[in-house]
């Protein structure tokens, strides 16, 4: 079974997810910490649990979602895995940083390996499959686990709620389809936890999100 641990991190309460299964081995999905209090918070989750880093995954390349990837670079080794028209189409995180007005230096990590949608990432005895759900950002995408009935959506997605679509490439119509495509069409009782804000269901948005 994969234990979800989440943190809310950054400017923007942005929510990062850490997950990992009895063989100790974790991924992180989405590393948002920026803040030295934040950093020493996470790393002592991991070495308090005794967890090993296998993958930081990137739902999408919005600065909030990428603040700590140069920490998790320089103290793991690991560099980001992120969709490839996110990594081509996104200014650098540090501009990013710029336009919301934050002063804070945001170094930029190299991309790891792209994310393409349908692959399978693997940790442990765990396995999550990737889901494109383009449309708050171009290369937005969603970790499903089937058989731990949950997905972590990013931005695509909250409860009541969708992304927003006026940032670089965002498209509300490609969003909507998206959504219904890709996270409606899992099971009525598939946990979904977004990157801001509490988890909902499926079948909760299903029939009270006014976006869809
Ligand atoms: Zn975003
Ligand atoms: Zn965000």
């Amino acid at each position: 079974m994969i234990t979800i641990q989440s943190f809310e991190f950054n400017y923007f309460q942005e929510n990062t997810f850490l997950l990992y299964d009895d063989t100790r081995e974790a991924v992180l999905i989405d590393c948002g910490c920026c803040r030295k209090e934040e950093e020493q918070k996470l790393s002592a989750f991991i070495s308090d649990n005794q967890l090993t880093l296998k993958h930081l995954l990137c739902t999408h390349l919005h600065v909030d979602h990428t603040f700590g990837n140069s920490f998790i670079y320089k103290t793991y080794g690991l560099r980001p895995e992120a969709h490839k028209l996110d990594v081509e189409q996104l200014p650098p995180a540090d501009e990013q940083a710029r336009l919301f007005g934050i002063r804070q230096h945001v170094e930029q990590v190299p991309t790891e390996k792209f994310l393409v949608g349908n692959e399978i990432i693997r940790f442990g005895n765990s396995e999550l499959q990737v889901l494109t759900v383009p449309g708050h950002s171009p290369g937005s995408v969603a970790f499903y686990s089937q058989k731990n009935g949950f997905v972590i959506v990013g931005d695509a997605l909250f409860a009541g709620s969708i992304g927003r679509t006026d940032l670089w490439g965002g498209n509300q119509e490609i969003l909507v389809a998206a959504i219904r495509d890709k996270i409606l069409s899992l099971p009525d009782e598939t946990v979904i936890y977004p990157g801001h804000g509490p988890e909902t269901r499926v079948i909760d948005e299903k029939f009270d999100n006014p976006y869809l």
